[in-house]
């Protein structure tokens, strides 16, 4: 019986792969089986060389994300350098924190542009590609704030609400020409962009206390749903967004 969760022979964008959980997804994705192109500001050399100790093919597309500008590069840079496209992992994200009476219109276009607008147009290149095969596998980071309102976030909040819902609307689209397209909202997982709450002791226990399984989440955490969420496990999952969040919205 052939294992439903190999990714042997795929190739993988996934965006912000240098760091905390874009690097877990795609040292996760790798271990599977896939090969890596590894997207983002910042050269992500330790994925890289971690995917090629494993066995597959991995590179570097340098983009910067904070406009839609090279998008259509990094899909056809991709297809130059791993031969194909069958997964994209949107995950490159940004926040701004200020109450919503003083937040600017820097700090809102920002955002949106980012984790909103580059996620859709890099979707929207990849998603050609895939119709165009008839298959593939679009998978966006969410937040528990595509839920929730949270406070001092207006435009995270707005963006990550926005992913979810862009989410179902690709889903529609595309589910009858072989494209599925998933979300996965991780809940409070220790990275740096996490690192400030971690070392407050006080609100540090106080998350720990109010998550079910009594911890932080890991990034690998959410490597093992992007895998599943990649394989033909999920060929018949559409449109879902998935908490990985040790429980945090069962409470
Ligand atoms: P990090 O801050 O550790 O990583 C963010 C990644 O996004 C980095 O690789 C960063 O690259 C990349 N990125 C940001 N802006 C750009 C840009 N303009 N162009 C290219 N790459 C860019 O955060 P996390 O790993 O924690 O977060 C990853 C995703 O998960 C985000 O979408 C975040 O919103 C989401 N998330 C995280 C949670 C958590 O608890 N950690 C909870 C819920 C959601 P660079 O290093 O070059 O800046």
């Amino acid at each position: 019986m052939t294992n439903p969760f190999d990714l042997t022979g795929k190739v993988a964008i996934v965006t912000g792969a240098n760091t905390g959980i874009g690097q877990a997804i795609a040292l996760s994705l790798a271990q599977a089986g896939a090969d890596i192109a590894a997207v983002g500001r910042t050269p992500a050399l330790e994925t890289v060389q971690k995917a090629r100790a494993l066995g597959r093919r991995a590179e570097i597309v340098s983009a910067d994300l904070s406009s839609i500008e090279p998008v259509q590069r990094v899909v056809d840079e991709t297809i130059a350098t791993l031969g194909g496209l069958h997964i994209l992992v949107n995950n490159a994200g940004i926040i701004r924190r200020a109450d919503s009476v003083d937040f600017t219109e820097a700090d809102w276009d920002a955002v949106i542009d980012t984790n909103l607008k580059v996620l859709f147009f890099l979707s929207q290149a990849a998603g050609r590609h895939m119709i165009a095969q008839g298959h593939g596998k679009i998978i966006n980071i969410a937040s528990l704030l595509s839920f929730q309102g949270g406070v001092r976030v207006p435009s995270y909040t707005a963006s990550k609400s926005g992913v979810a819902g862009l989410t179902k609307l690709l889903a529609n689209e595309w589910a009858a020409k072989g494209v599925n397209v998933n979300a996965i909202a991780p809940g409070y997982i220790a990275t740096n962009n996490t690192a400030a709450l971690q070392a407050d002791e006080t609100r540090n226990r106080q998350i720990q206390e109010r998550i079910p399984a009594g911890r932080w989440g890991d990034a690998s955490d959410i490597g093992g749903a992007a895998v599943f969420l990649a394989s033909s496990a999920a060929n018949y999952i559409h449109g879902h967004t998935l908490a990985v969040d040790g429980g945090w919205l069962a409470r």
